[in-house]
């Protein structure tokens, strides 16, 4: 037994965590309670192909080898269920609270394209400060761990029915991704393999503030191990001084910085990036906006993704008309570029980021 299996096995119950293990970490894990290897293929075919996340249920495993596990790790699961709202368009959000009462929040979206979608958080809060978004307003708390970002995955996968799974995911919780992309890749490595979840690469995207040295790494590790990832930057703004007021973080680069970075992602993966506008009434919907954004995007190989603003309680802003939206959008494609305008789903539950996290801390009394 190495020094890590046997610290491992020193720990108390509460602190093994199960998603929070390397597949390698697990199977030397296994060997130091004695159990065969291939036993770990069947735990992980249960879980991710079965959805089934206690030890107890997996009945093709001994009941010794359950009672094993389960007075090892406990479940699968480390989170608790804290809330969980359902709304007319069949959009799901989750509320999980941590072991430490953090909560975070995770979406289920469907469409009627079969497309089954999880929206995942990376972090407690956000440090970003963009002035319309939720998910910062009490600032940042903490990283999510591997098996936090991993949890959601399988949470949002259980609640659709045996014979579906989840097709597609987009990181656009609550939290910058780029800043905590060690424990999001080594999730997002789990949710496309093969013996794991089995989601396509190619639809799983990454949303960003727009954080060059993160946009960088993250080619990096595109090219290093041949998951070419989509990546989306938030840009919000087509000038720096608007972009600084929306997106404060937008003052540590500005917007050429991360259309070169963005650029360089490109060339190095071949997946193209989409840039995110979300559109505020009276701030960056005006013609001039329109002007800039066709000087910033027109000899790039992007795709400008509006999304009409989710307007987010106690926050002074609004969504423009659906007239203007129209019109933004049929300006910008009137120039040749690539548009498309993101349909908003799950507005009565709160599903923009942070939303339900804050509801939820700002009025503890409300009942699921
Ligand atoms: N930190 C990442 C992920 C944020 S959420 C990022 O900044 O990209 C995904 C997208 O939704 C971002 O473009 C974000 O700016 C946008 N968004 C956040 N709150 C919104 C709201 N209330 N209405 C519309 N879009 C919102």
């Amino acid at each position: 037994m190495n020094s890590d299996n046997r610290k491992f096995l020193e720990q108390s119950c509460l602190e093994r965590k199960f998603l929070e293990y390397l597949p390698a970490d697990l199977s030397a894990i296994l060997t130091g309670l004695g159990l065969p290897q291939f036993r770990l293929n069947q735990i992980r075919r249960w879980i991710f192909a079965r959805k089934t996340m206690s030890f107890d249920k997996m009945t093709d495993l001994s009941k010794e080898t359950r009672k094993i596990l389960t007075e090892q790790f406990g479940s699968v699961l480390q989170g608790r269920e804290s809330a969980h709202h359902q709304s007319d368009d069949s959009t799901e959000k989750l509320l999980i609270e941590w072991s430490d009462g953090e909560r975070v929040e995770c979406v289920l979206l469907r469409d009627n394209r079969n497309h089954r979608t999880a929206c995942i958080s990376t972090q407690v809060g956000c440090a970003m400060g963009c002035v319309f978004c939720a998910s910062g307003r009490d600032g940042f708390v903490r990283n999510l761990s591997r098996g936090e970002i991993l949890e959601q995955f399988l949470r949002l996968n259980s609640l659709l029915p045996d014979h579906e799974r989840l097709t597609h995911v987009v990181v656009m919780g609550i939290g910058e991704p780029l800043l905590n992309l060690d424990a999001l890749l080594s999730a997002l490595n789990e949710a496309t393999a093969s013996e794991g979840l089995d989601l396509s690469v190619r639809r799983v995207t990454i949303s960003t503030v727009g954080i060059p040295s993160g946009i960088r790494k993250l080619a990096e590790s595109v090219v290093r191990n041949g998951k070419g990832y989509k990546l989306a930057v938030s840009l919000h703004a087509p000038n720096d001084e608007l972009r600084t007021q929306i997106i404060p973080q937008n003052r540590f680069s500005g917007i050429d910085e991360i259309l070169k970075a963005s650029d360089d992602y490109f060339e190095q993966t071949g997946r193209r990036v989409t840039f995110e506008y979300t559109l505020i009434a009276g701030l960056n919907d005006q013609p001039e906006h329109i002007q800039q954004l066709v000087r910033l995007l027109k000899n790039r190989t992007a795709i400008i993704n509006i999304i009409p603003l989710n307007p987010v309680l106690g926050l002074n802003f609004q969504t423009p008309s659906a007239k203007t939206v129209a019109w933004f959008a049929g300006q910008l494609e009137l120039k040749g570029i690539q548009v498309k305008v993101r349909f908003r789903k799950g507005d009565k539950i709160g599903a923009a980021c942070g939303q339900l996290r804050r509801v939820h801390r700002t009025n503890p009394t409300i009942t699921d």
